[in-house]
């Protein structure tokens, strides 16, 4: 690993410790299959960005309004990337200085609510994220989140119960709706949220940190916007290092009339000086989002998720809500084999090389942390270049490493196929 581009003379001789560490972790990239569904590979240009000397400058503020000297051209970057990512959303305003998800979603909140204003986001054991209302989590601690959930198992089942959420709006009566979420194979429309939005007085928040490049490709309805093309989502946070592809990140777009107070409150109200290095590489990233070719990447990452989960299926695996419309799936693992946990799955996959994470199901008889399901995604493989023939084998590696998951020679056996598999198809620092 020596020969890789990812570690400079520079490193190497001033910390060789450090340099050696990454060198491992390029190593375990990129011989080992990454099916978590939040994680991609960035093109080599983002990285770049992301190594850049913007990484020196002091830029507290936005564009044309900063607090320090010298930020003529961090201006023209940071505006660069604003412009790219209205384009690519089609929005009115945006803001592309959260560090992370989670700092988008708590500058919405600081925004728009008051300490215990009642909030109504998908319920954590049936998809939402931390950050709708975890009780470990400061939106839980802030906020009053009353969580909705999806509808019973069956045909159409597991997804969104829309009634549910307006029963629970009309008797909460919540000052925002969030919609979206962590671990949901199936589109969320924002049509219905709007309808009961509306009718009950609240702001509706989408967190598309998960689809965010499906989005900005075409192939998942923009949340800002109703199908009919009316005002959607008041605003849509997201991160930009799921399936959009850029550096580890945050964004969040909208409409204007909320624009000037979300600015404030993510600086100076939570947020200090903006990455402008990784807003840079997130320029970088929305540019190549604009290009038609992501519009095939994010057509393929579809194309193998339903592979993937035909081909997972096939071997005695239930997909909730029987398959997927995203790059996401989650695996059911209790009619493949009941005595396996999500989590002695996920370790014996390790050991095969195949890195994915549990995570718990619709109505879960275990524990968050031992779980009977497993989520997966597409979006990086799709990015080495597989199709849907390379997600039947991973679907086989899979189901083999679990059924053999006690014999260490077969878990052994699946490795190797693994990792030859991973070579032929290597990450983009990788490609020569
Ligand atoms: C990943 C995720 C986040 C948080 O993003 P971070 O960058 O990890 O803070 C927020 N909301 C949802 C729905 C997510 O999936």
């Amino acid at each position: 690993m020596s020969d890789s581009t990812l570690v400079g003379g520079h490193l190497r001789s001033d910390d060789p410790e450090l340099a050696s560490l990454i060198d491992e972790e390029t190593k375990r990239q990129s011989t080992t299959l990454q099916l978590i569904a939040s994680e991609n590979f960035t093109s080599l240009a983002v990285m770049e960005a992301t190594a850049s000397v913007l990484t020196n400058k002091y830029s507290e503020g936005y564009p044309g309004k900063r607090y320090y000297g010298g930020n003529q051209i961090i201006d023209k970057v940071e505006t660069l990337a604003i412009e790219r990512l209205k384009r690519l959303f089609n929005a009115p305003w945006a803001n592309v200085q959260p560090h992370s998800g989670a700092n988008a979603n708590a500058a919405v909140y600081f925004a728009l609510l008051k300490p215990q204003d009642t909030v109504l986001a998908m319920r954590l054991d049936q998809g939402g994220h931390l950050t709708h209302g975890s009780p470990v989590n400061f939106s839980g601690q802030l906020y009053n989140f009353v969580g909705y959930g999806v509808t019973d198992k069956g045909d159409g089942g597991e997804t969104i119960n829309f009634d549910n959420m307006y029963e629970l709006a009309l008797k909460h009566r919540p000052k925002l709706i969030v919609a979206g979420a962590t671990a949901y194979p199936r589109v969320i429309t924002v049509d219905r949220v709007r309808e009961i939005a509306d009718e009950v007085g609240a702001m509706v928040m989408f967190d598309a940190a998960h689809v965010a490049g499906l989005i900005a490709a075409g192939v998942y309805p923009n949340p800002l916007y109703t199908s009919s093309g009316g005002k959607g989502a008041d605003v849509v946070t997201f991160t930009t290092h799921k399936t959009l592809r850029g550096p580890r990140g945050g964004a969040i777009v909208g409409h204007e009339e909320h624009g000037s107070v979300i600015d404030r409150a993510l600086f100076p109200g939570f947020q200090g000086g903006p990455l402008e290095n990784t807003i840079a590489a997130k320029a970088v990233a929305f540019l190549e989002a604009l290009q038609p070719e992501f519009r095939l990447y994010q057509e393929q990452v579809v194309r193998n998720a339903r592979a993937f989960a035909d081909a997972l299926e096939r071997q005695g695996f239930r997909l909730v809500s029987g398959g997927t419309d995203t790059h996401l799936l989650l695996v059911d693992l209790q009619s493949f084999d009941p005595e396996l946990s999500g989590k002695v799955a996920q370790e014996a996959l390790d050991r095969a090389g195949i890195t994915c994470n549990r995570n718990q199901i619709p109505g879960d008889p275990r524990s968050p942390f031992v779980t009977s399901g497993l989520r997966f995604g597409t979006a990086a493989m799709t990015t080495t270049g597989m199709e849907e023939e390379q997600m039947r084998q991973v679907a086989e590696f899979i189901a083999t490493a679990l059924r053999k998951r006690e014999d260490e020679s077969e878990v052994t056996r699946v490795r190797a196929e693994v990792e030859a598999l991973c070579l032929k198809f290597p990450p983009p620092f990788l490609k020569k």
